[in-house]
């Protein structure tokens, strides 16, 4: 008897978890409630799409903040390597930059998109669009089939596959559908958040730095008082707060702390390749240089232009002062602003400038072998939808197609 398969979202984790159940011999019926398929993958990458990550499978868990060990056997079996040949089959050519950023050559994710549809289009799977799934049928602790939003039409199938995304990006058709139909099959969620998210800050200054990246910075944050991570890298200043690489990995613990009510603050570490001594001497030498010259003129060999009167202003020495008329103390209060910049988050950017949901449909309760449900038989969970999120550089995407492909193939088995 050839098995019936639903598979309910048409991103990276549908189109992977369908092509491959059709591909081990299911009948696949691929149900899209947007116009198009992928349109995620469409915008990820900055319209570039970085797939995955050329790092050391063996270490891709830690790229994952909380779940990681439950991608364990997914990574193992479909990981980077696998995912790059995989798409060099159907002609995308990939190539890797920073941080080991694994890009498509043509720098154009569509070309990732239409590889994913060439894969569902050779293994014969039917694609529905515009067709939202409200419910997951399911009698005596088995999937029977699923009913669509708008026409109220029952799709049987003997099992389901849920790959509806997070709740971030909504625009994009992941509204966090995929919670309530997890919900209604007995499952719990944990809260979604919003991770990879910019951050706001009460403090109005970064306003004035709009658009100045600062790179070799690191960046810690503290709540209630307590450091809870640190990042170094690039960070940028916007009009509403922070945001660029390091700020984006350490918002889903300010996330999570804001959503909590505890005090978030940022701590902008300027310098960090000089201790405190280091950076007094560079005050003490520059000060020298620039002797009969005002404060406010004496900062530019160790700050960018724009950010010099912000730093004037936040060290409280007179802008006007000779520079030589400065004192120890005013110049130990600057040294210490260069390495402890605090600024208070207030509030993250939402879900609608997330790039990754934290929380969703509890690890716990799947099965990370197959990606069936420990709940209910033949119910499977793919991608974001799960309590999984990872770090910037390619973890996101190959987590979505690392369960996708592992759900896809469970679906072989008869139960
Ligand atoms: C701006 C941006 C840039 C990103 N860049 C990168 C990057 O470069 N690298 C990286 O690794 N990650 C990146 N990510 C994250 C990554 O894109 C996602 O984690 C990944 O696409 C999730 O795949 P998914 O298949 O689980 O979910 P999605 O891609 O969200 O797909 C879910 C699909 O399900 C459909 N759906 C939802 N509900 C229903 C329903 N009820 N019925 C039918 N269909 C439904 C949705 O319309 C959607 O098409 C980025 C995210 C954003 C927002």
């Amino acid at each position: 008897m050839v098995k019936k398969v639903v598979v309910i979202g048409g991103g990276a984790a549908g189109m992977m978890a369908a092509g491959q159940a059709a591909f081990v011999g299911a009948e696949v019926v691929l149900l899209e409630k947007m116009t198009r398929l992928g349109s995620k993958i469409a915008i990820s990458g900055k319209g570039r799409c970085n797939l995955t990550n050329a790092g050391d499978i063996s270490n891709f868990v830690s790229f994952y903040p909380g779940n990681g060990k439950f991608l364990y056997a997914s990574l193992k079996e479909f990981g980077n390597e696998a995912l790059i040949h995989f798409f060099q089959d159907y002609g995308v050519e990939t190539k890797v930059e920073r941080g080991g950023r694994v890009f498509p050559t043509a720098d154009d994710s569509e070309v990732i998109v239409k590889a994913l549809k060439k894969y569902l289009e050779r293994t014969c799977v039917k694609i529905r669009l515009n067709q939202a799934v409200k419910k997951v049928m399911i009698e005596d602790g088995k999937v029977t089939g699923v009913q669509l939003a708008v026409s109220d039409e029952v799709l049987p199938a003997d099992a389901v596959i849920v790959a509806t995304g997070g709740a971030s990006y909504p625009g994009t058709g992941s509204t966090g559908d995929g919670y309530t139909l997890a919900e209604k099959a007995g499952h719990r969620i944990i809260k979604p958040l919003p991770a990879l998210v910019p951050l706001k800050t009460l403090e109005k200054w970064p306003k004035e730095l709009q658009g100045l990246t600062l790179k070799n910075t690191a960046a810690s944050i503290w709540i209630d008082g307590k450091k809870q991570g640190e990042e170094f890298g690039e960070m940028l200043f916007t009009h509403f707060g922070l945001s660029g690489p390091i700020i984006l990995t350490l918002s889903r613990i300010a996330s999570k702390a804001l959503d909590q009510k505890q005090k978030v603050e940022l701590k902008i570490n300027l310098k960090p390749a000089l201790t405190s001594e280091q950076i007094d001497l560079r005050l003490q030498r520059d000060f020298l240089k620039y002797g009969n010259k005002q404060f406010k003129n004496t900062l530019d060999d160790l700050l960018p232009q724009s950010m010099i009167p912000v730093m004037v202003a936040l060290s409280e020495i007179d802008p006007e002062k000779v520079v030589n008329k400065v004192t120890k103390e005013e110049r130990k209060r600057l040294c210490r602003l260069f390495q402890e910049l605090v600024l208070h988050i207030t509030a993250t950017l939402g879900m609608a400038t997330a790039i990754v949901t934290s929380g969703g449909v509890d690890a716990k309760q799947i099965n990370p072998a197959t990606m069936e449900s420990r709940l209910v038989k033949e119910l499977y969970f793919a991608g974001e939808v799960i309590d999984i999120d990872g770090v910037t550089g390619g973890y996101n995407l190959q987590a979505a197609f690392s369960t996708g492909y592992k759900a896809g193939k469970a679906t072989a088995r008869m139960s």
